[in-house]
């Protein structure tokens, strides 16, 4: 088949994402494809804990620019020039502030001295590595922001790139939960949006916004509930009323929880989640997204 994108979200964080997208990775392997599963949820990346594989990383790096103080005539063109607002005069040279610099180059471009450059800096990391699982492989693919960073988009669509160039039938990613940037950059371009969500009102109210995002992005979307029967909110009624399927209801069971908390992979031993994995992957996999 040709190579499916997977994003896994949710409105609001610890609604069980990391366990719907690392146990739909192993269960599509446990059928034979070899999936890449990409932890974009950088500012706190744990997919890795689940699957016992020696990971290699590299560096991610954005440009900045920077005045040379020799040089400046301060100017003020690309104070001007700048649309984030990143560059302000102080003392005797043009000062780029490193967490609002989007490296466009256009202050370099438009310094009529000459005296704007660029370097590149630091602010996460890749790392990668591959296990087998079962019949299928799973690539692991994990972007970490360095703490006191940003710029949690640029991590995460260097993990998107190192997860396209790892070759696999499926990649699953690991979205960070919100509807902010980071949520964009994470599923953009996706061909499934499933979004995870709980039975209660928090859930609902966020699932909504992340739906909303998923529309915005024209990506379709399915709902995988957790925790079902834990709270008061009918996620059935409002995935019928907004004409989204519910794939997964995850039921509210303390070995979940357990095995979750241990790091062993999500289904198995627990067969209502297992089989709420399964019933996810065949419709990753079916005929009505495979089209
Ligand atoms: S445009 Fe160039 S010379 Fe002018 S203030 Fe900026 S860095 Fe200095
Ligand atoms: S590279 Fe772009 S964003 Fe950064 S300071 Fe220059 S004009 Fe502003």
């Amino acid at each position: 088949m040709r190579r499916r994108t997977i994003a896994v979200a949710s409105g609001k964080g610890g609604t069980g994402k990391t366990l719907v997208a690392t146990g739909l990775a192993a269960e599509l392997a446990g059928r034979g494809f070899t999936v890449t599963l990409a932890d974009c949820d950088v500012e706190a990346p744990n997919d890795h804990l689940f699957f016992p594989i020696e990971l290699h990383g590299a560096p991610v790096e954005v440009p900045l620019a920077e005045a040379d103080a020799a040089a400046c005539t301060r100017c003020g063109v690309c104070r001007d020039v700048c649309a984030y607002g990143a560059v302000r005069l102080l003392g005797d040279v043009a000062v780029v502030f490193p967490e609002l610099c989007h490296g466009c180059g256009a202050c370099v471009t438009a310094c009529p001295a000459g005296a704007m450059g660029e370097r590149r800096r630091r602010v996460g990391e890749v790392v990668r590595g591959s296990t087998a699982v079962g019949p299928g492989r799973v690539h692991l693919v994990a972007g970490t922001l360095d703490i006191g960073e940003v710029k949690a988009p640029d991590v995460i669509r260097a993990a998107r790139r190192s997860a396209e160039e790892a070759g696999s039938d499926v990649i699953v990613i690991d979205a960070p939960p919100g509807t902010s940037c980071s949520a964009v950059a994470a599923t953009r371009g996706a061909d499934l949006l499933v979004l995870v969500t709980e039975p209660t009102a928090f859930g609902a109210h966020d699932l909504a916004l992340a739906a909303e995002l998923g529309r915005a992005l024209d990506i379709p979307l399915a709902v995988v509930e957790n925790r079902a029967g834990s709270g008061p909110v009918s996620v059935a009624a409002w995935c019928s009323a907004e004409k989204v399927p519910l794939v997964a209801s995850i039921p509210f069971d303390r070995a979940v929880a357990g095995a979750y908390a241990e790091g062993r992979l999500p289904g198995g031993e627990v067969r209502a989640l297992a089989d709420a994995l399964a019933v996810l992957a065949d419709h990753v996999t079916g005929e009505a997204v495979l089209v």
